[in-house]
């Protein structure tokens, strides 16, 4: 798949599509009907911070951190890394994994999902997943009465509204994400979050467009790919639609969703992919100074991004 096709492909990608969120709310009059205001809802416990803890075949996990009155807390998106592993890339972030509310899960492959996580949850913490992988959370284990199983609209916290679109990947799809942040009366913030999405998809570039902070995979460079001594199934499998999104079809999706801060690249094949082959996809954006660029690291976490300005 090159730039400029995401239309072609996404009759068979896209299986949902939905409106942008609704974050306003009315007031009413009770006795006439009439609405007296409309406003923006209530303010979540933000501002908030994101970060990829690490991404890679070897293990995916990211956390969004949001100072409240009772402390530093978490949300994971994935948990492809042990707890112990985890615990201390957040201590390195002032948390720990006893500050995780909540792990929201893309999908159960296990370099999204380590088992670890079912008995190293936090009593108080919930697993999110979408509706689609019920059965498979259940054989994980991770089908409990602190499941929360949401479809296409949720409320993921507090002045948390995520929107997720189930993407083609393997048998039973990956959900891709948008989280809005309402934060007060005249500031919101956004973050997308797409990974292991098969390939681009013109639906979910709309469902994306303009987040503040946009993490997206950029799989592979095609030429590793094919020069690689990989088995020619698995080739298939990665670039065949239903596996990952090589760095070109990552840069087309981030051209068509125009992130106004920051793209942060996930999940880079160690064997097939380079910073360096990802990033230059993005040397005009970056040129124009239109975002800034992070790659994320199989080994560390990233600089921590604010998810809105100051
Ligand atoms: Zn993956």
């Amino acid at each position: 798949m090159s730039d400029g096709t995401l239309d072609a492909v996404d009759r068979a990608n896209a299986v949902q599509q939905v409106a942008p969120p609704e974050l306003w709310d009315a007031d009413v009059d009770e006795s006439s009907g009439e609405v007296r205001e409309i406003h923006r809802r209530a303010a979540c416990s933000v501002p908030a911070r994101f970060t990829v803890l690490a991404s890679s075949s070897s293990g995916n996990s990211s956390a969004i951190l949001h100072e409240t009155d009772d402390g530093l807390r978490v949300t994971l998106i994935d948990c492809g890394l042990s707890p112990r592993r985890t615990n201390k890339y957040l201590e390195t972030l002032g948390a720990s994994n006893e500050c995780i509310d909540r792990i929201v899960i893309t999908h159960f492959d296990s370099d999204h999902f380590n088992s670890g996580w079912v008995n190293a949850m936090p009593r108080h913490g919930r697993f999110v997943i979408h509706k689609g992988h019920r059965g498979v959370a259940g054989r994980r284990g991770a089908l409990t009465r602190r499941t929360d199983i949401f479809e296409d609209r949720f409320e993921l916290a507090h002045g948390v509204f995520g929107q997720a679109m189930l993407m083609k990947h393997d048998d039973l799809g990956t959900a891709a994400f948008r989280f809005d942040f309402a934060i007060n009366s005249e500031r919101t913030a956004s973050l997308g979050y797409a990974t292991d999405i098969g390939s681009p998809s013109q639906a979910l570039a709309r469902m994306l467009t303009g987040v503040d902070v946009l993490a997206i995979e950029s799989n592979y460079c095609p030429v590793l790919q094919e020069g690689s001594d990989r088995p020619i199934f698995l080739k298939r499998r990665i670039m065949g639609g239903s596996g990952h999104l090589s760095n070109s079809e990552s840069a087309a999706m981030v051209r068509a969703i125009g992130p106004r801060r920051a793209v942060v690249l996930l999940h880079l094949s160690r064997d097939c992919n380079t910073p360096e082959a990802a990033a230059v996809e993005h040397a005009p954006e970056i040129d124009a100074g239109l975002y800034e660029l992070v790659v994320a690291s199989p080994h560390e976490p990233t600089d921590v991004i604010h998810l809105m300005t100051k």
